[in-house]
Formats: C-alpha cells, structure tokens, sequence
C-alpha cells in the first residue's frame, strides 16, 4: 500500500487521540501556548526570524501542521518583507483534508495560513510535495514529505536552520525515535543549527550527542518538567552536501545572478515561471516568434501522472509531479486547466489486471480508482478502468503564456524571440539551461546526450450526437478530448523521427479515426478524413522514457574515463567525467510535459538558488542527463 492515513478521533475530553499510537496530537486549550513554547520559543525560531535571512525548518511529526501554521503565522509577522520561510515536514500518517478542516476550526486566529495550507493540501500519495504561498509579502515555502522519515530523510538534499522533533512519545512512537535517523538529522543541519524537542528521553539526548550536537535540559511546558535543545557542534561529522545517493553531486555555481533558458515550449517557460519566482534574473531564447512554438502549441493536452503497479523510477516521478502539478495550475492565474478528470479504458484483460493493481496500491481515491463498468465518461462504455478524477486538461499554448506572464510580473524575466542560439558561451548568463526539446543536444559540449525524436498528428473531429456526451479524457490505445467549440481532440499517431513543420495529413486524420473506431466501436461515425484540421509535431524522449532534469557531463572527459574504468571498476561513480559547470538539461518530456515540467523546473530553480529541493537525491538520480553514461559503464564493467 501507498500510505495509511492517520487513524483519529476525539475522545471526551476534547483532545485529537490516534488511535493507532494511543497518544494524543493536542490537549484542548493548550496547544497553541504549548507548541510556541517548545518550538518557536525554546527553538530559537523567534531568533531566526531577526537574523533577517530566509529560515529553514525540519520537522518530524507533521500531524495537524499546528507548528508550521504558528511558525509560518510569526514569520508573516515579523521577517522582513520578501523573504521565505522553507519548511520541511515529514509525516507517515498524513490527516485527511477533510479532518483537517474541523481540526483547523479550533484555530480560527491561524485561517491566514491555514486556509492556504488546506487549498494546496496534496493528495495522500508518498513523495515529497511542494507548497508555497505567499502572504504579506513573505513567502513560504513548504515541503511535505508523505511516507516514513527513515526512509526519506537519509536521501534528502537540505539542510536546516532548527529542527523540530514532534513523534509521539518515544515509548509509543519508537520508529521516530529510532537511532539511525540522529545522523541524517545531523548532517542535515546547517553551521549553528539547532534542535528541539518536548521529550526529556536520556536514548534521544544521547544519540543527538554521539550525532554531533551539544545537548541540554531545559524547564519544560507546563507541568513537564524537562524537554531538550541542542546545537550542532563546529566540528561535527558532515555531508557538506547530500544530492549524493550515488556519488554524483550536482554542482553549485557560485554567485549565481543571471541564468538562460533556451527553448519557450512547456519546459521553458515553467523554468522562467520557477527561476524568477525563486529571484533569479532569466533570459530566455527562442527560434519562434513567441511562446509555445513546438509541441507545446498543440490545442489541448492532458494532465494524468503515469503510474506503475510497483513503485519504479517512472511511478515515483508521475506520482509527485502530478500532485505538484494539480496544486499549481491551481494557483495560476489563467493556466487553462480543465479538471475534467481522465479515465485509461481496460483495453484488454492485460490493461484491465494493471488497472486493478494500480488502484490497490493507491491509497488516495482521488488520485486513482478502479471502476468496474464507465460510469465517469459520460459515454456508459461496458469497459471498466482506471479513473483519475483530479486529471484533466490543458491548452499548452495558454498554459506557456500564463507561465511568461506571471514571470514577466517579477520584473526579472527577459524574453529573446526569434533568436537562434547556436554558441552557449557567448550568452553570457552563469548558467545556460537547455530546454529546446530535440535541439538539446546539437551544442558541442551536449552532442553525448541521446536523445529521440517522436513524430505525433493530432486531429480535430467534430462531436457527434453520441461523443457529445464525452466528459472527460478518454485513453484507450490513443486518446480523446470532450467536447470544446463543437469538436474533440483524437490522437496521437505515434512515428520515429522528427517532422519539418506542422502540417497535418489525411493519412494520419484516418489513422487517429481507425484507431479511435476500433477501440471505442460506440464513436463510429461517417467522417472525411480529407476535411478535417489537425496538426503534427513532434515530442522528445531518451533512451528509457524518463526526462532529464540536471547537469550535463563533460563529453571531452568521457571515452577517457571508460578507460579508467575498466582498469578499476569499484570506483566507477567516482571516475565520471566532471560536470560543465553551470551547464543543465530540462527537456525529454515526452507526451507528459504538461504534467512533469512544473516541477522538473521547481527541482532546478531550486537548486540553482540554493534552497531546498522538493526531490530526494533518488529523484535526481533517475532525472540526471547522466544516468546514461553511469548505465553505459555499468554496461562495459558488470563487476
Ligand atoms: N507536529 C504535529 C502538529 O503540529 O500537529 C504533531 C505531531 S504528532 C505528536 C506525531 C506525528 O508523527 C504523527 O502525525 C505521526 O503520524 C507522525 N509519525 C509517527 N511516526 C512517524 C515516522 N516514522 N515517520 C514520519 N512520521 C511519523
């Protein structure tokens, strides 16, 4: 299973009781003064907040999120206008959205953050979940990790001002406690950084010492008459930075100030959006005249995570990117999205078994479903499926310029259409990422980076008595769109290679047709191929479907360090070839750009500003450009 949902009620007393733990969240009355006590006051997040800097936060224990909305509350009122609050909190038994709000209720003075925290609440699936709102001019960022701390935090790449332990009591709650998470919460810990927590436990004080902070006792809340504070010692024991599952460190540009993006499709302009939010001036080129030139200016696109009947690469990525996506067309002024929901047919009794496994890993209904007969096209198929309810659609050409907007409202993106780039190093930015689809690796220092050309022709086919009554997306072998000014998107043909220009054929119109007939026979309709509109283009992909999202390897090093190699295969991640400083990929995005790009582009804004990701360094790994040359060697030295 996915996740478990927090198990809760309220006993006679009033207080929130798990009943899984048999420990309480809250005492009525208390737990607002409590909470400020233990961890705003005694944690020195007041303190933080007159360091007038942006502040990090790691908390264990999200629960009801009482000591993020007091924190991110203080920081409103008191950090300096501009600046941000990143919190990042892990919960294994997230409170569903809608206990949420009546626990919420209680807290009526905390509704300016609350009610931003409830709009964005991510679906209840595993993976690091990225929010952020804006409030009085502070922003806040947080990141919700859904899924067991001590399988999360030794992969994630932050580092933490003051951390906040809040399980429930050690004896109830030990996995939290457990001594194998006091290092990662260690190195995790930025120079000066500080720890607090509301137990006294001598096993929690001594494994924070032998991790490297110097502990102390101090009066606790109320009757309590001890909890525990530290600080990270100066010389404790490090990871001076954690992206390194695999040894493979992305690099920092210094005094980072001006980046280039290349490319304005769905990529780029998610990119300009993220870069300019995070305070970096950006600059971004384009061969065409405007935004959305390439297969991003495809009428309609829909917006469904991938999801996979074990958890893979593939499954980990859609997963979250498709919740950070939701959560973000939400917040985007005109960002055209549809929630029209998307259903995947049961084609055959292949599709049908994955379907069902799919749903019975899924632990969140609204992120996907089994239903066993189509009551949720509109169309009454016989044929169950998998029923995504949050998925639906986008116009790319309107999602591109609501992204270019919204950045242009920052003051710092520049645009430079009808621009053909054809030297990086005289553009004159610290950092040149690439995000021109198939054109991502004709630069010299890219030409390594294989990358995969997918014809597609979409076709436009006026509705029909029977399809009008489409409601959703519809996927069977293709795809179609309901009903928008009296026609339905059909398609994709599916062709290697790339195509010259946009221009649709009546060959590919009577494929599309064939298709959608033969797999949805309830369509059928007499119709002229040779009248309709459409439109072809071409998407991009690597080798294993995935994209990539990150820097790109020096090519010059490359067919030298085979050769070290096979002199010395045990230390093959540490014989890759160096990183192009300030060289990055965002790009291979298939036919699921408008559900990945997002946060793809939040993944590399945030690295680039040197603020946390809202990925583990197992993300990076998947997405890194560099993954090919690891396989590759894995390939010629299996030992
Ligand atoms: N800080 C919370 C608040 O402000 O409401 C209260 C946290 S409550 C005392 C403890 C939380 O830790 C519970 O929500 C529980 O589900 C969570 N938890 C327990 N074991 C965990 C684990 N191994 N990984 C992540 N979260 C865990």
């Amino acid at each position: 299973m996915d996740l478990i949902s927090a198990q809760i009620e309220f006993d006679d007393q009033g207080r929130l009781v798990s009943t899984a733990y048999g420990d309480i969240y809250f005492q009525p009355g208390q737990a607002v003064s409590e909470s400020e006590y233990v961890f705003l006051h005694k944690g020195g997040f007041y303190e933080a907040i007159e360091s007038g800097t942006d502040v990090t936060v790691a908390e264990l224990g999200f629960g009801t999120g009482l000591n993020f909305l007091l924190s991110a509350k203080a920081f409103v009122e008191k950090a300096n206008p501009g600046e941000t609050l990143h919190y990042i909190a892990f919960e294994k038994h997230p409170i569903r959205a809608a206990d949420l709000k009546k626990i919420h209720g209680y807290w009526p003075e905390l509704s300016t953050v609350s009610d931003p925290l409830r709009d964005q609440y991510p679906l209840l699936t595993q993976g690091i979940h990225r929010l952020h709102f804006k409030v009085a001019d502070r922003n806040i960022n947080l990141t919700l990790v859904w899924g067991d701390v001590s399988d999360w935090l030794p992969d994630m790449p932050f580092q933490a001002d003051i951390w906040y332990l809040d399980g429930f009591a050690p004896a109830k709650n030990p996995d939290m406690w457990a001594d194998l998470l006091w290092k990662p919460i260690a190195r995790n810990t930025k120079d000066g950084g500080r720890v607090t927590t509301f137990t006294a436990a001598g096993a929690v004080r001594r494994g924070l010492i032998t991790a490297g902070f110097d502990m102390e006792k101090t009066r606790g809340y109320g009757r309590k008459r001890d909890m525990l504070i530290g600080t990270i010692q100066q010389n404790a024991p490090r990871n001076p930075m954690p992206y390194d599952a695999k040894s493979m460190p992305w690099p920092h540009v210094d005094g980072l100030k001006k980046v280039a993006v290349i490319g304005a499709g769905i990529a780029g302009c998610a990119l300009a959006d993220a870069l300019t939010r995070h305070g970096i001036e950006t600059h971004i080129y384009d061969t065409g005249d405007g935004p959305a030139g390439g297969a991003s200016g495809n009428p309609v696109a829909a917006v469904y995570p991938k999801l996979g009947v074990i958890t893979s690469p593939s499954d980990r990525l859609y997963r979250q990117a498709f919740t950070y996506a939701r959560m973000f067309y939400g917040q985007l002024p005109d960002s055209s999205f549809d929630a029209c929901g998307v259903f995947l047919m049961d084609r055959n009794t292949d599709a049908q078994t994955r379907h069902q496994k799919i749903s019975e890993r899924i632990a969140d209904p609204a992120l996907a479903r089994y239903v066993e007969t189509d009551s949720v096209t509109g169309l009454d198929l016989k044929q169950g499926g998998l029923w995504m309810e949050q998925g639906g659609t986008v116009c790319p050409p309107d999602l591109c310029r609501a992204l270019i907007k919204r950045a242009h409202q920052t003051g710092r993106l520049h645009t430079h259409y009808n621009h053909k780039v054809t030297d990086l190093a005289h553009l004159g930015a610290d950092a040149v990422i690439l995000a021109n689809a198939d054109g991502i690796n004709t630069f010299a220092e890219t030409d390594h980076v294989p990358v995969e050309a997918v014809r597609g022709q979409i076709s436009r086919w006026p509705a029909t008595p029977v399809s009008q009554h489409l409601k959703s997306v519809l996927c069977h072998k293709g795809y179609i769109t309901p009903c928008k000014d009296g026609a339905h998107i059909i398609g994709a043909t599916f062709d290697k290679g790339a195509s010259a220009d946009h221009i649709a054929t009546a060959a590919d119109h009577t494929r599309n047709l064939e298709q959608l007939f033969a797999e949805v026979p309830e369509l059928r309709a007499d119709t002229d191929a040779t009248r309709l509109a459409g439109r072809r283009a071409h998407r991009t992909a690597s080798p294993d479907r995935l994209p990539y999202c990150g820097p790109v390897l020096n090519s010059n090093e490359f067919e030298h360090t085979h050769e070290a190699l096979s002199q010395d295969a045990t230390t093959r991640f540490d014989r890759l070839p160096p990183y192009h400083t300030g060289l990055y990929i965002l790009g291979a995005l298939g036919s699921h750009g408008m559900t990945t790009a997002p946060w793809l582009a939040e993944v590399l804004a945030c690295h680039l500003a040197g603020v946390p990701l809202p990925a583990s360094s197992r993300h990076l790994y998947d997405l890194t450009p560099a993954r090919m040359a690891v396989r590759q060697m894995i390939r010629k030295n299996p030992s």
